[in-house]
């Protein structure tokens, strides 16, 4: 038989280090037998890697578990305290940054306000002092932070770290990651923000154990991440979810996108500021004459006291929304769907027009058991949801990783 070529013995050894880890964590605590009997490997292989494990502190020993007879064996379960990650969202005004143990809790919550910074050079400077901040917060040691994830709005290729459309930056197929990467030395995983909004329902939100299901935003723009058959979908380029560009109207304003009337230049929050001015500006009866800047917050404080101007915008934007998912609904059929963004402060003012839109334009049955949920989640959640990404780059089994680093290569 010929000899194993050094590499696949190697890649085998990396792959065995992988299923016994993941054991440790999805099945902890747990014995080295039953990790032995699980995953088919010999007690001398699972002994040899657990011991490595232990030796780096990424896995504890701790009591005794049933006996079966014999000695009572020792069971192993993960050390979530051995390593850290750094989750990052980037927005038009500020960026949210978390820093998390390997379980994804969150130890410290950072926002840094971005100002006029607006070049990719001055944004990711912002983001590296952030990411700096975070750690130094959080007291942890540098060397035991394993990556960074950054979530932004926009079309993203993750595998190459490219952004190839930023609409509140106006970046076009720029580097984003590699020179962040560069100043930390670590793996840096660029991802669309509904994305890692999504990551964090389906990890330990309103998605987890859901197979299909989608996660709507509104804000200042409109966009969605899908879970389809419990997979995270993102499409040929990256740009799966975005919904806040189906055309609504061939003649609707026109979009950043550079196209009018659609679904985000009728619904998002800046839509709404929008038409309440023009409507002030035709001479509208509204309490919100003379407010500036108008904002959202104000409408909806309006609609609240009463002002019919501002409560039949807010069920406007909700019209258009609901017709929108709707269109998810016939596309993608879920189970539930999950509305969050800045936008939800705007409440059932919004979404009560919202779910009488999906209900009247969903085909058929498709929308009779659909669960609609209404998460007012804050940018905590979707750094968080960023620094799963890098969790789970971490855990996945070599063959599929890019660019991530050998969780135990990276404890040593
Ligand atoms: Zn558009």
């Amino acid at each position: 038989m010929a000899r194993l070529h050094r590499g696949n013995r190697d890649l085998i050894r990396e792959i065995n280090r992988n299923l016994v880890l993941n054991f440790i964590k999805s099945h902890g605590p747990i014995s080295r037998t039953d990790i032995a009997h699980l995953s088919s490997l010999s007690l001398a292989t699972v002994s040899s890697i657990t011991a490595d494990f232990i030796a780096s502190g990424l896995v504890h020993e701790m009591g005794e578990g049933e006996s079966t007879g014999g000695r009572r064996p020792v069971l192993l379960r993960l050390n979530y305290r051995a390593g850290f990650v750094v989750g990052v969202k980037l927005m038009e005004q500020a960026v949210a940054s978390a820093l998390t143990d390997l379980d994804a809790h969150v130890l410290h919550h950072w926002v840094t306000p971005l100002e006029d910074q607006r070049s990719l050079a001055a944004v990711q400077e912002v983001i590296a002092a952030a990411v700096e901040a975070t750690i130094a917060a959080s007291q942890v040691k540098r060397q035991r932070v394993l990556g960074i994830g950054i979530g932004l709005a926009g079309v993203v290729d993750g595998e190459a770290g490219m952004c190839h459309y930023s609409p509140f930056f106006g970046w076009r197929n720029v580097q984003f990651a590699q020179p962040l990467a560069d100043h930390f030395g670590l793996p840096v995983y660029l991802e669309n923000d509904v994305n890692t909004l999504t990551i964090a329902e389906q990890w330990f939100g309103y998605g987890h154990g859901v197979d299909h299901f989608v996660v709507a935003t509104v804000g200042r723009g409109i966009g969605a991440g899908i879970v389809v058959n419990g997979q995270f979908y993102r499409g040929a380029l990256g740009g799966a979810g975005e919904f806040g560009h189906i055309t609504l109207t061939t003649d609707g304003p026109p979009c950043g996108c550079g196209k009018r009337g659609c679904l985000e230049t009728l619904a998002s929050d800046p839509a709404v500021v929008r038409q309440a001015r023009a409507a002030i500006a035709l001479g509208e009866q509204t309490a919100l004459v003379g407010v500036e800047p108008l904002t959202l917050e104000d409408i909806v404080a309006a609609a609240e006291a009463g002002d019919k101007l501002a409560q039949r915008l807010l069920a406007d934007s909700g019209r258009w929304l609901g017709l929108g998912i709707a269109t998810l609904v016939n596309i993608l059929n879920p189970q539930l769907i999950i509305v969050g963004g800045e936008g939800v402060r705007a409440g059932e003012w919004r979404f009560g027009p919202m779910r009488e839109a999906i209900r009247q334009h969903a085909f058929d049955s498709l929308a009779d058991d659909l669960d609609i949920i209404i998460e007012p989640a804050g940018d905590e959640t979707w750094a968080r949801g960023a620094a799963c990404v890098v969790l789970g780059e971490l855990f996945k089994p070599p063959a599929h990783k890019g660019k991530a680093t050998d969780l135990m290569a990276a404890m040593a």
